[in-house]
């Protein structure tokens, strides 16, 4: 199988909370399963899910409509209407192994990963029982749904990770995914990555950054979008995502929708500001 990976998931060994996930069995009589090439598949609205004969029906429909409810809840949440809808052959493929040993065999993934991602393509592979699954798909989506939203333009990793955690923390049970007190902490210690270094750490060099350098790189994108958008609302993040979409480079989509920030480190200080005095 070819495929053209750009980005793997990395987060799996780095979470340091463990999520009840809930899965609650649907059956739709609208989903359609068939058999090719070794595998069965799922048809929903917006994806065609490929599985091994092994792996539940009841777990792959419960794939499915996390699916469905992830797709909905990032074109909703960031009003990302895209000129092509992901209908018929144009549906995300989802490609489910039976286990870890099959996931690694046959996709050809990193053996740290719990899924990846062939952007291009819009596929994602992964395997059952991994206790953070949503978190996956949640986090995947939000890239494939957003750089077919922004195109090619060129994006700090922060935004675009940012982006993902932060609807990973919007899926998740209570909000609780992210810890914002450790924030504080990291601010007050001057622990932080400074913003002007942050925007230049390309998505590629995160494999060289050390575990706990990674975490605060995610735990920091999380919270500049988080703090985006509780501040100044959805309507100028959204506005921002347009002028991205536009062709305009990041600073002058950045500049011209958040007109409080005249400077990066105007961002910074009172990004700070919110975190530590809240
Ligand atoms: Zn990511």
């Amino acid at each position: 199988m070819q495929k053209n990976f750009i980005k793997f998931y990395m987060h799996l060994n780095l979470k340091k909370i463990t999520f009840l996930l809930v899965f609650i069995f649907l059956w739709r009589n609208n989903y359609l399963f068939s058999y090719e090439d070794n595998f069965v598949q799922l048809r929903s609205e917006h994806f065609i899910v490929y599985y091994r004969q092994d792996v539940s029906q009841q777990h792959v429909s419960s794939i499915v409509d996390m699916l469905e409810n992830f797709y909905r809840l990032i074109t909703g949440e960031f009003n990302l209407v895209r000129d092509k809808l992901w209908l018929w052959e144009n549906r995300t493929k989802v490609y489910i192994a039976k286990d870890k040993k099959d996931y690694l065999e046959n996709f050809k993934c990193p053996f740290w990963s719990g899924a990846c991602v062939d952007y291009k393509d819009r596929i994602i592979y992964t395997y059952p029982d991994q206790k953070n699954s949503s978190l996956i798909f949640a986090h995947e989506l939000t890239h494939i749904i957003f750089r077919e939203y922004i195109k090619d333009s060129p994006l700090p990793c922060w935004f675009e990770e940012g982006m993902a955690t932060y609807i990973e923390h919007k899926s998740t049970l209570a909000n609780q995914h992210f810890d914002l007190s450790s924030l504080k902490k990291m601010i007050q210690n001057k622990k932080h990555i400074k913003f002007d270094e942050l925007m230049n750490i390309s998505c590629q060099e995160l494999y060289n950054l050390s575990e706990s350098k990674i975490n605060i790189f995610y735990l920091q994108s999380f919270s500049i979008i988080n703090f985006l958008i509780k501040n100044y609302g959805k309507d100028n993040f959204t506005q921002l995502l347009f002028y991205l979409r536009s062709g305009l480079n990041f600073g002058e989509a950045f500049s011209k929708s958040f007109l409080s920030f005249r400077t990066l480190e105007e961002l910074e200080n009172k990004w700070k500001k919110y975190y530590t005095e809240n």
